[in-house]
């Protein structure tokens, strides 16, 4: 089988979420809104491209170089995803400007923190196969090799919370090194909306244990699949789950939360409490 961050993320925030759309691949209960993913994917586009066609070397031409790839793939997006337009209070239009703002405000970043090594690269592939079989695979967003032994992993992100989960970036190191026997020496995150580069506490020693973490779920998966067991755990992973609005343990979840809540009032006391819940939860 294989692993990629995202899958393994699924399974360590619920492991029924995991089962849903990686072992039975259920599709989604409701079409989701991509509103945030198209602005990340637009973003990391251009800059996919300047890396890997060493755009700075363009001089004057560069910025309506990517302003062109931006507008292409913005427009490829919206053919294909969906987005609430009226959640999000913007039109089409303001979206994409957004977006095409974050190209200077991404090429200050890299001129500020200095990302252009000699080895620049961005969207690499990296695979390991693991003793058991099972292969560890990720896209890394941007490899930054300045020397062979001071080596970069950074990942973009669209969010705009700059609290991104370090794990990620700690399963690309770990497969940086699984590859080429180098413990990348900085992992971060570039806050496409702050224009801001973060790099997360990291030391080479913490590369073991996360790497035991990753076989330890691993064989914890094996197990659910031989005893077809997959329990749920809400509310952890429940807010951008897909599965929400048929997830019985959720709802399960809600109503002991709402009983909680309850107890202690007076108007709810005894057996009334209870039926009154059951009814009202659902
Ligand atoms: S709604 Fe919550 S408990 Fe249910 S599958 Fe999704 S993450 Fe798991």
């Amino acid at each position: 089988m294989k692993y990629s961050v995202s899958s393994l993320n699924l399974y360590r925030d619920c492991p029924q979420k995991f089962y849903r759309a990686k072992i039975k691949k259920h599709p989604p209960d409701e079409v989701s809104d991509r509103f945030y993913a198209i602005y990340g994917i637009v973003v990391q586009k251009v800059f996919e491209i300047f890396y890997n066609e060493q755009c700075w070397l363009m001089k004057g031409n560069l910025l309506p170089y990517l302003k062109e790839i931006c507008r292409k793939e913005f427009a490829s997006l919206l053919k294909t995803e969906y987005v609430d337009w009226n959640k999000h209070k913007l039109s089409p239009q303001q979206f994409y400007q957004e977006c095409e703002d974050a190209i200077l405000v991404g090429l200050g970043a890299i001129k500020q923190e200095k990302l252009l090594a000699p080895y620049a690269k961005s969207e690499i592939w990296l695979h390991h196969t693991l003793d058991s079989g099972h292969i560890l695979n990720g896209r890394v967003d941007f490899i930054f090799k300045y020397s062979d032994k001071d080596v970069w992993i950074l990942d973009g992100k669209g969010t705009s919370s700059q609290n991104a989960d370090k794990w990620q970036l700690y399963f690309y190191a770990l497969l940086y090194y699984l590859n080429y026997g180098v413990i990348p020496n900085k992992l971060g995150f570039i806050y496409w909306r702050f224009g801001t580069v973060k790099f997360v506490k990291f030391k080479p020693e913490d590369l073991k244990p996360f790497y035991e973490e990753v076989l330890q779920i691993i064989e914890q998966i094996a197990v659910n699949v031989k005893t077809r067991k997959w329990p749920a755990n809400p509310p952890k992973g429940c807010f951008f789950c897909d599965y929400k609005p048929s997830c019985v343990d959720y709802r399960i979840y809600k109503r002991d939360k709402r009983a909680a809540k309850l107890d202690g009032d007076p108007l709810f006391e005894g057996g009334v409490k209870k039926g009154f819940v059951d009814e009202v939860s659902f």
